[in-house]
């Protein structure tokens, strides 16, 4: 069952139930291989920097189907956890039939990915984020660490951010929890440089007069028989404590005196004080803050929502217009501006012209995948067409909500709406059981009295 090939080139790969992994010690046996013929990867180093090299060149790759493939680490090396957060964790290679189950399990989410293919590099981070936690099916957790600069990391989604851009970052999972995409559980909080966003911060006390960072904390003393309060210091002889007022020496603590508060005095410029300041120092970039210049920021674990989920398996945008186009009717934006030059037209004409809308009402229609769905409105299109005339124009916001337009058409040369009508009932019925009355058609004359925003269902 495992197979173990050396290769010329001395690659050397693991075949196993169909499967191809990698073993990699070094990131430059990437540079030879065809990345996206294989299921997965096992670096077999010993060597921390070449294990984050071989991690960060493969997590970072543009194809997204071979960034997301699973990464393991040869149980023989340990790693700091850091290192090994962004992989599928450690194996032991002549183990690797156990491992099976786990790869099949996220080759299988990886093809199931609708990856954009046009789309802003913010949109497509955003995917990215979304098909980590798809493909894994777990809770993007952060752990603590030193070398992030916010101190906590995340697997995966830490490696796609410079450590500059660690507050985009944030903003992501911001954003896609805004969205409804991603749920949030509060971790943690954290108090960042405003100039760096650097959470390595020295806190200290300080003189709210001078600034300095030389102050004593004294505790205050009150002497119960003469109630004479003062610094502990004041009442300090070589044997203990003695009431500089009244002489009389203070022995036991809540029976001859307390300490009821505490005063600061300052090294520096000598003022005495009952609150000091605190400030913070960013070791990083030498930035003072006052407590309240320091940026807050919410560290929390991330879950996968149904409507993320939805988002990562739709059909991309890009694909759906070239599906659409290809069948040749208008888009919505034309079909808009169109409409608006049609009623501008009927102002000055005076014309008879008709608005329709026929609307797919079956709600078991909406569970078909999306080509099924596009598949339905070629077919929906073709008998719409054949009923249509030359200036006729139809246009499709979904498979089931479609626009027509008529020009120049009297009432009563709408009777092809009733064959149109008949025949989308007929297709419906054919192929899906217990459908009647599916289609429902609405018409009305374009008048001037009526907005654009007026005809649509947007
Ligand atoms: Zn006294
Ligand atoms: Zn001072
Ligand atoms: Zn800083």
């Amino acid at each position: 069952m495992l197979n173990l090939v050396k290769y010329n080139n001395n690659s050397r790969k693991i075949h196993i139930e169909g499967y191809s992994l990698l073993i990699v010690a070094h990131a430059n046996e990437l540079k030879n291989e065809q990345l996206e013929y294989l299921d997965g990867f096992i670096i077999d180093t010993a060597s921390v920097s070449f294990t984050k090299d071989i991690i960060y060149q493969i997590r970072t790759n543009n194809n997204l189907d071979i960034a997301l493939l699973p990464i393991f680490i040869s149980a023989v090396h340990k790693f700091p956890k850091n290192v090994e957060i962004h992989t599928d964790g450690p194996v032991a290679i002549d183990l690797i039939g156990s491992y099976v189950q786990r790869i099949a399990s996220i080759k299988k989410k990886i093809n199931q990915l609708q990856i954009p293919q046009k789309t802003t590099h913010e949109e497509f981070l955003n995917y990215k984020v979304l098909a980590y936690s798809y493909t894994r099916n777990l809770v993007i957790t952060p752990i603590t660490s030193r070398q992030s600069i916010i101190g906590y990391e995340f697997p995966f989604i830490s490696l796609l951010f410079k450590q500059h851009e660690i507050l985009s970052l944030l903003k992501t999972f911001d954003k896609l929890t805004q969205e409804k995409l991603l749920s949030f559980t509060l971790e943690d909080l954290i108090h960042v440089c405003k100039s760096c966003t650097s959470n390595y911060i020295n806190f200290r006390e300080c003189c709210p007069k001078c600034d300095s960072i030389d102050i004593k904390a004294h505790d205050m003393v009150h002497h119960f028989v003469c109630a004479h309060v003062a610094p502990e210091k004041d009442f300090k002889v070589d044997d203990g404590l003695e009431c500089p007022k009244c002489d009389k020496q203070l022995r036991h603590i809540g029976i001859d005196y307390d300490k009821p508060s505490t005063i600061y005095s300052c090294n520096t410029c000598n003022h005495e004080f009952q609150n000091s300041s605190m400030k913070g120092l960013c070791i990083d970039c030498s930035t003072e803050h006052e407590l309240d210049e320091l940026l807050e920021k919410t560290i929390g674990s991330y879950a996968l929502t149904q409507k993320g989920e939805n988002e990562v398996l739709k059909q991309s945008k890009t694909i759906e217009k070239s599906t659409s186009e290809t069948i040749g009717n208008l888009s919505i934006p034309l079909f808009k501006i169109l409409l608006k030059q049609e009623i501008q037209r009927i102002k000055t004409t005076n014309g008879s012209s008709f608005f329709v809308t026929i609307n797919v009402q079956n709600k078991r229609l909406q569970l078909l995948n999306q080509d099924v769905k596009n598949e339905l409105t070629k077919e929906i299109h073709n008998i719409i067409k054949s009923y249509l005339k030359d200036a006729d124009m139809l246009a499709s916001k979904s498979y089931d909500i479609h626009y027509l337009l008529l020009p120049e058409t009297k009432e009563d040369q709408l009777k092809r709406l009733e064959n149109i009508q008949y025949n989308l009932n007929k297709l419906l019925s054919d192929n899906m059981q217990q459908t009647t009355n599916e289609i429902a058609i609405q018409y009305q004359k374009i008048t001037t009295e009526k907005a654009l925003h007026e005809y649509l269902i947007l």
